[in-house]
């Protein structure tokens, strides 16, 4: 049987860098003949006759498995191969490159040259089936080499269930083959993702639940990329690895502290595990982007007096704390100085689980040296240290199918050894995982190994510091015309610590914001963050989480006259194809993630200049926002400026960036735990009210909008009286949905029925 796809994977590539790859030379026609040589070896060669193409190619083609230069090759520079291969060799350690030369000049060759390339060719006094046997023994052993042990064991693994009798029932893709829909799914995924769908009860792969096989050796490969003593694949996302870890380390009763600004699915492990959490509440900043839990709250006192305050503690069986949950980095970009936090939190728990899910990249790249839950892996454990666990989504921010996970852990005090951990792990997991989901963690693994992570993430990050460049230097020009314009949130000035030399944001080297951490700090203070008194160096903004601000609110928190709220820019880009991370009342969230491709922000910069243009005259919404026109008769044909004051308007007789700030600032009173509250819903011991018979009752699940997805309340805590700051937030967004459904929020938890909210709340007697 023929296999198209097989093939292509199984193609080879190598480039010839040389001025003579034809022609009537000896050297040229040696050329040729190794190119037929090569091609009955089902080896294609791409070639170039300059050094600079050449690196060009190598940068641009991660296909090519081999390098042929010539040392002869022109270019610009004292050296121009050595340039070649000093820019190959910082993404990429292990490509095979040959040199071509004759044997008189390796003798003058420099010693670095010899040292970056792994072999030579003798062009004249080889024959070309030599030649080409060591090219493609060198182009398979790399192939080897470059494939992580799960992928590679899965790629070997190429055999075609013809006769299998086991699950999953398509066996490798055939059973679609009999219906014209089943083909169209076949064609569109390709027969690859099909046949590498593999059943459990292939032994040749190892077993995920049991961490055994080729799976194992990837997850250890994994391990050490990241840092950990060891890693797990998760294959249903961190909301699973966070269950996962919350269920190995807290039974019921006892007392967790979590970090306000948790994701949902910490809820739910809360929940499940029954645990009495105790919350760490962040700062929040005019904008009403979340900060950081400040290290006051992360002292022994602020904790022990925390727990004591917090009414549930009550039933606990002990006044400490067994585990802590921390978003870090936060969905917004700022990122904990991790040794400091656990040098605090350390005092008071034994066990510190990070939610790393949007910051997986952080080892790979100095800036964010210390600012990730490993950062200490290049020293051996400190088994008086707390333990750690760390969530990440490979999907998120890496290359990764969705729900690709991976859970790193460092044992110090408490561990939790595999033995014990292994029991959460495969509750929490199916007994028929997805082995490309797999074969994808393995394989991001492999991207950051080496010098690959540290470029990925370099190549990001340079791209984000451009953006926000650009955009910091356009809002200067606008701002001397007194015009406005939107801003990157981000330091208004940075220093050089080398020099001293202070730099307005726009006007500071490139290099420096892509290398100092240090141009990145939240300083005590500095007016641009609105965190307020930081202690220095705690906590740093990610460059590559960019958020742009709109005119509407100024940095002392007050509305100003006029504003254009962020969800009218996030439409407009919408309609122009330009898909945004997330829109709160003022900000728009942009990912710089590795999948960038050079200059892809060029595209933004004019939408965001079309979108001032358009706004500035007013233009009508038939011409640039004609779907929600069409959704949205009830608008009118208005011009975008006018929809603009319109929701400006609403929003400042509502206060609803004021109200956001107080409903997440003040911890509502809990009447029972999670779990307690959970287990009356299970019963229906609920009922379903709207807002304005909320005040008194207890929640019966969480209430989360989105964005950011944090909860404003938990499961078993308390509205509060009817102006209660969680009460007057809901009824502002209710108020602010009704005028402007196109715009409406999205709260779980929360159901809409003709315009109104309306919320489970617990009935009858507290449990
Ligand atoms: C997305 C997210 C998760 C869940 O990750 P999935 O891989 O989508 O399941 C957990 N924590 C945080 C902070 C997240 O943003």
């Amino acid at each position: 049987m023929h296999h198209p796809t097989q093939q292509r994977y199984n193609s080879m590539l190598a480039l010839m860098a040389s001025a003579e790859v034809d022609g009537n030379s000896a050297p040229g026609r040696a050329a040729t003949r190794l190119q037929a040589e090569l091609s009955e070896r089902k080896i294609d060669l791409v070639t170039t006759v300059s050094s600079s193409d050449a690196c060009v190619i190598l940068s641009t083609n991660p296909a090519i498995q081999c390098l042929l230069i010539n040392w002869a090759l022109p270019g610009d520079g004292e050296c121009p191969v050595l340039e070649v291969l000093e820019q190959l060799r910082t993404r990429n350690q292990k490509m095979p490159v040959f040199l071509l030369a004759d044997q008189q000049t390796v003798s003058t060759m420099p010693r670095r040259a010899l040292e970056l390339a792994n072999d030579f060719i003798w062009m004249l006094e080889d024959t070309p089936t030599f030649i080409g046997g060591r090219i493609q023994g060198a182009i398979e052993r790399y192939r080897h080499t470059v494939l992580p042990p799960m992928f590679r064991a899965l790629t070997h693994f190429a055999r075609v269930h013809e006769y299998s009798w086991h699950t999953p029932g398509h066996t490798g893709g055939t059973a679609f083959l009999k219906s014209p829909a089943g083909r169209a799914f076949y064609d569109f995924f390709g027969e690859n993702m099909l046949r590498s769908d593999l059943s459990v009860s292939v032994t040749e792969l190892g077993s995920l639940l049991d961490h055994t096989g080729p799976i194992a050796k990837g997850e250890q490969y994994a391990a050490k990329v990241f840092g950990a003593d060891r890693t797990y694949y998760v294959t249903n996302g961190s909301s699973t690895s966070n269950r996962v870890i919350l269920m190995a380390s807290v039974t019921r009763g006892q007392l967790a502290l979590c970090d306000r600004n948790c994701h949902k699915s910490v809820e739910h492990a809360i929940t499940m595990s029954g645990a009495v959490p105790t919350y760490l509440v962040p700062l929040r900043n005019h904008y009403g982007l979340i900060g950081p839990v400040p290290p006051q709250q992360l002292t022994a006192s602020a904790i022990d007096k925390a727990i004591q305050q917090n009414p549930l503690t009550r039933d606990a069986k002990s006044s400490r704390a067994v585990h802590a949950v921390i978003t870090n980095s936060t969905y917004d970009g700022l990122c904990y100085n991790v040794r400091r936090v656990e040098e605090l939190l350390g005092e008071s728990v034994d066990r510190l689980h990070f939610d790393e899910a949007w910051y997986s990249y952080a080892r790979f790249n100095p800036i964010y040296h210390d600012r990730f839950a490993m950062y200490d892996s290049d020293k051996p454990t400190a088994k008086t240290g707390p333990s750690k666990f760390a969530t990440q989504s490979t999907h998120k921010l890496l290359a990764a199918l969705s729900q690709a996970s991976m859970i790193h852990i460092r044992d110090g005090r408490k561990p939790i050894e595999h033995g014990r951990f292994n029991e959460a792990f495969m509750m929490h997991a199916s007994t028929s995982p997805l082995y490309s989901i797999m074969a994808s963690n393995d394989v991001s693994a492999a991207m950051m190994d080496g010098p690959g992570g540290r470029t990925l993430t370099g190549e990001s990050i340079a791209e984000a510091v451009a953006f926000r460049q650009v955009l910091a230097r356009l809002r200067q020009e606008y701002r001397d015309k007194e015009e406005w314009f939107f801003d990157g949130w981000q330091p208004d000035h940075v220093s050089d610590p080398d020099n001293g030399h202070n730099y307005a944001f726009h006007s500071a080297p490139a290099d420096l914001l892509c290398r100092e951490p240090k141009c990145w700090l939240l300083n005590p203070h500095d007016a641009w963050h609105g965190f307020g008194d930081l202690e220095p160096g705690y906590c740093m903004l990610d460059p590559i989480k960019v958020s742009i601000t709109t005119p509407g609110i100024e940095r002392n928190g007050q509305l100003a006259d006029w504003g254009i709220p962020a969800s009218i820019v996030s439409k407009y880009l919408d309609n122009l194809d330009i898909i945004v991370e997330k829109t709160t009342d003022f900000t728009i969230l942009f990912l710089f993630s590795i999948g960038i491709t050079k200059g892809k922000w060029g595209t933004l910069v004019n939408a965001l200049l079309a979108f001032k243009r358009d706004y500035d005259a007013n233009r009508s919404l038939s011409q640039c926002l004609p779907n929600l026109l069409k959704k949205q008769p009830r608008y009118g044909d208005i011009g975008i400026k006018d929809l603009a004051d319109r929701m400006f308007t609403t929003m400042t007789k509502l206060g609803s960036t004021a109200q956001l700030s107080a409903g997440f600032s003040a911890l509502p009173h809990a009447d029972c735990s999670p779990v307690q509250a959970y287990e009356a819903l299970v019963r229906g011991d609920v009922e379903m009210l709207p807002l304005n018979q909320l005040a008194g009752r207890t929640a019966a699940t969480g209430v989360v909008p989105y964005p950011p997805g944090i909860p404003l309340l938990m499961p078993g805590e308390n509205f509060g009286q009817a102006d209660s700051p969680a009460l007057s937030y809901l009824k502002a967004l209710e108020s602010f949905d009704r005028e402007f459904p196109e715009f409406a929020h999205d709260n779980h938890g929360v159901e809409v029925r003709d315009g109104h909210y309306r919320i489970y709340v617990l009935r009858g007697d507290l449990p």
